[in-house]
């Protein structure tokens, strides 16, 4: 094999887009990654950059039609990052079309090289990196696609841009994957042999060792060094397999008995109850959540089994009578795809499979791979529970095994809960396939602040509110809006509660302030700290990675305020310890203020005052509402959902579930 790597576009104009996934700073960190492998490994590197003369006349008939300027020879925005510049003896393609390949330049390169491997790189994922990429399989290269160290600033166009290509023109690759494959040895955190392997999936009540398959490597949070699992990504035939049995499942579970179900449940919450030491240590040691909020979690898992276990008492499959030749039955639906995140890797899972088992349903369950372990040990409670083999299945991947996930046949509904982005794209292939889609996403959840609050009590319950397991919720309080006339007070009481919250390890007792789940992941809230500061927001406390804990994921509570309602900041969740200070002039500017995201998952309001209570009540557009909260906790019989984008299709939890997990069916007889 003779491979070379061919870098797409990473020139500021491309990578300053608004909207850039993964942002800036993290791509630049994953290219240079791969970049600087590469060169170690003696790979020849391609730097295709687009290139137009300061009078415009080479630009892009769309462009100029547009009127649009970009990458203008001479100007910063057509250079490339220093860390992506090329060296010495680097080619450098000058185009003027989307691919690479429109410079006939590039093949004599690859020829003189006599390569027949191209690996990409770059930007944009739907537009630049489709085209060389689809020109490289023309030219009878074979291709890989660097899925860490490509992005693009339309989720949606990229994921259908891999979806077509993936398979047909080339393979996507993690990085590690790709230098494994060229031989190229780095650092120890890319060996694939390191950390003990967990098995690819769990199909007909069997585990399915890994072979011939990407990893992934989850390190410990708290020193990003110690592999904690080496997990095997499921392909497109793992998720088939899975899916398939699990239509065999569906038929066992749909004919057996309630009270059977109702026993099996049981059986689980007393399992779980027996292992309820092991798993609450093993989420703090996964994640990274706090021993206090780990035991939270593990309280509100058994409540969701136990919930599910009540919906039977309650007679899920009885019939109801319209009139007396014609009745409603409530039916199981089939198979359930569950896709669940990583941030409460047992609450949220079991209050997916509780319900859909007590409605007579199967399932292929796709966890986040961060909390690989807790997965297995929910399946080997439901497992001694005496759940039919076929009727709960598992399988262990990425976005792209998910992705292969829901499109089987099989799946009749699926149940996701993860962020907006993933959202969309779940929803257009549910939307597609039209089978239902249950979705709980991201949040951007804001409280308000106003003078008759006590000021004190509402700044450390917001403390807390915003910054326990370092802002990693989706219920997270991160938009504080405060009216102007109380703004200094609060923000000196705000800063002092922020500083009393304890930082440290996650399985110490008074631990608030832990470790995000991965570097990347506070590579990417360094970031977007950084790319608020550039857009005008004005650093109150924190931004940077505290000093004695520099060696784990830590990053400091930060608290930006920002002004203008339109930035990136204010508009999206950050899903990391990071808050927004807005300062409003009175309470209809906070209303107003509260309303002004797309998202709608959860608002507080603190005030005594009762009129605004009932103001707040009335008109903050989210699914759940807090006056005066002083915890986080909800109730798991409450239906639990995003309003706007923040939910899609119907909530969760207690009698809430029957509308998802079963389907009616009208008899006339
Ligand atoms: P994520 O969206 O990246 O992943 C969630 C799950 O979806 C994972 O299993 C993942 O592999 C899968 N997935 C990702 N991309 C996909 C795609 N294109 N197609 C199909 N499946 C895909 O989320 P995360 O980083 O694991 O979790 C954090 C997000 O979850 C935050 O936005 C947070 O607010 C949200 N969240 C929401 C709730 C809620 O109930 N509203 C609760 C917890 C977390």
């Amino acid at each position: 094999m003779k491979a070379a790597l061919l870098l797409v576009d990473l020139q500021y104009d491309f990578l300053n887009r608004p909207g850039l996934t993964p942002p800036a700073a993290a791509l630049i960190g994953e290219v240079s990654r791969l970049l600087e492998a590469c060169r170690s490994g003696g790979i020849p590197v391609i730097h295709a950059h687009s290139v137009y003369s300061t009078d415009g006349s080479d630009r892009m008939p769309h462009w100029k039609r547009d009127d649009y300027r970009a990458c203008v020879e001479g100007t910063h925005g057509a250079a490339t990052p220093p860390e992506l510049a090329p060296v010495s003896g680097e080619n450098i393609i000058v185009k003027k079309f989307f691919s690479a390949f429109s410079n006939p330049e590039l093949k004599t390169v690859l020829d003189q090289h006599a390569v027949d491997t191209l690996i990409v790189a770059g930007v944009y994922s739907h537009a630049c990196v489709r085209s060389a990429v689809l020109d490289a399989y023309q030219n009878d290269l074979t291709v890989w696609v660097a899925d860490e160290a490509v992005g693009g600033i339309d989720s949606l166009m990229s994921d259908t841009s891999r979806s077509f290509i993936e398979g047909r023109a080339a393979s996507y690759l993690s990085t590690g994957e790709i230098l494994r494959r060229l031989g190229i040895v780095t650092v120890p955190t890319e060996d694939r042999d390191r950390g003990e392997q967990l098995p690819v999936a769990y199909i007909r009540g069997q585990w399915i060792e890994a072979e011939g398959r990407q990893h992934y490597l989850h390190l410990d949070p708290c020193d990003c060094e110690t592999v904690l699992s080496n997990i095997a990504i499921g392909t497109q035939e793992d998720a088939e397999d899975a899916a398939n049995c699990a239509r065999d499942g569906a038929s066992i579970m749909a004919a057996m008995p309630e009270t059977e179900r109702a026993g099996i449940l049981e059986r689980c919450g007393r399992e779980l109850e027996r292992r309820r030491e092991e798993l609450v240590r093993l989420i703090c040691r996964e994640t990274g959540k706090a021993l206090t909020d780990a035991k939270e979690e593990f309280d509100r898992s058994l409540s969701f089994v136990q919930v599910a276990r009540r919906l039977l008492e309650e007679d899920v499959a009885g019939d109801i009578h319209i009139d007396t030749h014609a009745r409603v039955r409530r039916r199981p639906v089939g198979v359930i795809a569950v896709l669940s995140p990583w941030n409460n890797p047992l609450a949220l899972p079991l209050g997916k499979i509780a319900p859909a088992l007590a409605c007579g349903n199967s399932l292929v369950w796709k966890p986040a791979l961060e909390a690989s372990r807790t997965a297995m040990a929910v399946i080997e409670c439901l497992e001694s529970a005496g759940v039919p083999a076929g009727a709960v299945n598992l399988v262990f991947g990425n976005a792209a095994t998910a992705h292969k996930l829901i499109t089987r046949d099989a799946v009749a509904a699926v149940t996701l809960t993860g962020s907006i982005n993933t959202g969309r794209l779940v929803a257009v292939e549910c939307g597609n396939r039209l089978i239902p889609l249950q979705a709980e996403l991201g949040g951007n959840n804001a409280a308000l602040v106003m003078p008759s609050c006590d000021l004190d009590v509402s700044a450390r319950h917001l403390a807390e509110l915003a910054f326990s397991f370092s802002g990693q919720r989706c219920t997270a309080l991160r938009r504080i809006i405060v009216e102007d006339s109380i703004a200094e007070a609060f923000t000196a009481v705000f800063s002092a509660a922020i500083k009393a919250l304890p930082i440290g390890l996650p399985g110490e007792p008074d631990t608030r302030i832990t470790p995000l789940i991965s570097p990347r992941h506070r590579q990417r809230v360094a970031a977007t700290v950084e790319a608020a500061l550039r857009e005008g927001a004005k650093l109150i406390s924190g931004g940077r990675i505290p000093p004695s804990y520099d060696k784990g994921c830590w990053y400091e509570p930060t608290v930006l305020q920002v002004d203008n309602r339109h930035t990136h900041l204010f508009q999206n969740e950050t899903f990391g310890p990071v808050a927004v200070l807005h300062t409003v002039p009175d309470f209809e500017e906070a209303i107003q203020a509260c309303n002004a995201v797309s998202q709608g998952l959860l608002a507080a309001l603190y005030s005594e005052d009762t009129a605004q209570q009932t103001e707040f009540l009335n008109r903050a557009e989210a699914g759940m509402l807090r006056i005066n909260p002083d915890s986080g906790a909800i109730h798991p019989e409450a239906p639990f959902g995003g309003w706007k984008a923040s939910g899609y299709g119907t909530p969760e939890h207690g009698i809430w579930d029957l509308n998802f997990y079963t389907r009616p069916q009208t008899i006339y007889d």
